[in-house]
């Protein structure tokens, strides 16, 4: 080290000099002692971290380092899990948690959660209840299985049904039907897990009801069709309907079982959503267990929905592993508040958040961008933005081919790259999620709406502002800012 470098890190103020400083004894009214500390000893660090790396060759200013210790205090007292703007277009994004919940679930939640509830205590007998009673109803009559239960995701709904009713034994899968979900699901490792073993019938892009037949013998347990929720195989395929493979599976005194993924509770083709199977139609035609997602396109909470004959669940729901998997009372208020959408489909379209931005007219989405243009065209005149037309997705392992024309905001910025700028609203209040496009950022008006319109808006004024003050140019580590669809 060298002695200007020395110079300078005598330079840096001590902790305990620092906590004379008139704004900090201001800070330590409102906060405790130990995190102004922390904040200060960070900031301290940070600068001692510039001199050492040489970025630094000045001695440091007071006031530098107690903008450091504050901008530290800001960040421990935002929470970690919190709301971020979903401009990305993906409506179920994993990595935004899938499905905004809709108005009366939180209602529900808010009602409900903050005391006591008759989570398992049955009102009219007095007696211990099951949780699951309380969606069991409306999800037998919404889809006419037999019988129901709620494990917390369709991860453990899979792994559920299969350890319960095919441990030791043998289950029938397509090859063109292993799929993994965003990198920890994969089927053949679920079934690992489930002590079954996994014998895989047909080819990759053709798989005969033959095929199942001549692979069945006295160790298979279950046929199982598995929905392929984030691909397609196109081209020269064959894949067995469900009604064929229960049939099959009847005849031979085997489990039909349909991991569905997404389950839709509405037939998407009546929408003008392109093929995704529904629910009722796989238990119609025979399946004797049907799972899916709660969070996909449902539009509810996170958990599995499991459905199915009367015998199968009772036995799932014996079994020692059903409690590990169980979901909370906020998880069954959210979800009995969705599906009681569903009595009325065009009620659930209009008002389960997921319906209805995957149904929002392109008129809809143009008339929102030209508020957002507006307002921004004025607050922000140096600026370059324009309405354009995109593509939205589905995403959370729905509809994966299918791209729904949405509109778009898309800026320019004179001031930083697009990756710059995108960073910059990623670490914004609330952060905001864009994507690149033809070195553009742009804004997909399909997953903003509501109060977060206006939000966005203040977010991209607020970036464009900071920035504009900015003169030296400040490195942002980012990365390219594609946002995909995630799984
Ligand atoms: C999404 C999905 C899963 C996993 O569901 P989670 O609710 O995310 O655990 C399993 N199978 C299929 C076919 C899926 O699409």
């Amino acid at each position: 080290m060298d002695s200007t470098a020395k110079d300078l890190l005598r330079s840096l103020p001590s902790v305990s000099a620092l906590l004379e400083h008139h704004d900090v004894q201001e800070w330590l009214h409102g906060l405790p002692r130990a995190t102004v500390v922390a904040a200060l000893q960070y900031a301290i660090d940070t600068a001692r971290g510039w001199i050492l790396s040489g970025e630094q060759d000045h001695p440091a200013h007071l006031h530098d380092i107690l903008a450091l210790a504050e901008e530290e205090l800001a960040r421990r007292s935002t929470p970690s899990l919190r709301k971020v703007i979903n401009a990305t277009g993906i409506v179920l994004h994993t990595g935004l948690g899938r499905a905004p919940l809709c108005e009366s679930a939180i209602e529900a939640i808010a009602d409900a959660a903050s005391g006591y509830s008759n989570l398992e205590f049955d009102l009219a007998t007095g007696e211990r209840g099951r949780r699951s009673s309380h969606v069991r109803d409306l999800l037998i009559s919404l889809t006419g299985a037999e019988a129901a239960t709620v494990v917390n995701n369709n991860a453990a709904a899979t792994l559920l049904i299969l350890q319960t009713l095919a441990a030791g034994r043998e289950v029938l899968v397509s090859r063109g039907q292993l799929i993994e979900i965003g990198g920890s699901f994969r089927l053949p490792d679920i079934m690992r897990a489930g002590s079954v073993t996994l014998r895989e019938v047909g080819t990759t892009n053709r798989t005969r009801i033959s095929d199942y037949e001549k692979a069945a013998n006295d160790q298979t347990a279950m046929l199982m069709r598995v929905h392929t929720s984030n691909y397609r195989i196109v081209g020269f395929t064959e894949e067995v309907a469900i009604a064929e493979l229960a049939a099959l599976a009847h005849r031979l005194g085997l489990i039909a079982l349909d991991d569905l993924g997404s389950g839709a509770l509405f037939d998407p083709a009546s929408f003008g959503l392109p093929d995704e199977p529904d629910v009722r139609t796989s238990i119609a035609a025979g399946a004797d267990l049907v799972c899916f997602s709660g969070d996909k396109l449902l539009g509810g909470p996170q958990c599995g929905i499991i459905l199915g004959k009367k015998s199968l669940i009772g036995r799932i729901e014996s079994n020692p592993l059903m409690r590990t998997y169980r979901v909370g009372k906020l998880t069954l208020l959210a979800l009995e508040a969705t599906l009681r959408h569903y009595a009325d489909i065009d009620d659930a379209m209009a008002n389960v958040p997921a319906l209805s931005m995957l149904q929002a007219p392109t008129e809809e989405l143009a008339a929102r961008a030209d508020h957002v243009l507006q307002r921004l065209s004025k607050e922000l005149p140096g600026e370059q933005f324009f309405i354009g037309s995109d593509v939205s997705y589905a995403g959370g392992g729905a509809m994966p081919a299918a791209e729904v024309p949405t509109v778009i905001v898309r800026w320019h910025p004179s001031f930083a790259s697009t990756a710059q700028t995108i960073a910059a609203l990623r670490a914004g209040e609330p952060p905001v999620v864009a994507r690149i496009r033809e070195d553009a950022v742009c804004f997909d008006l399909r997953t903003v709406c509501g109060h977060d319109l206006g939000l966005l808006v203040d977010a991209i004024i607020h970036t464009a502002s900071d920035h504009s003050h900015d003169d030296d140019d400040e490195e942002h580590h980012c990365c390219d800012g594609h946002s995909l669809p995630v799984l």
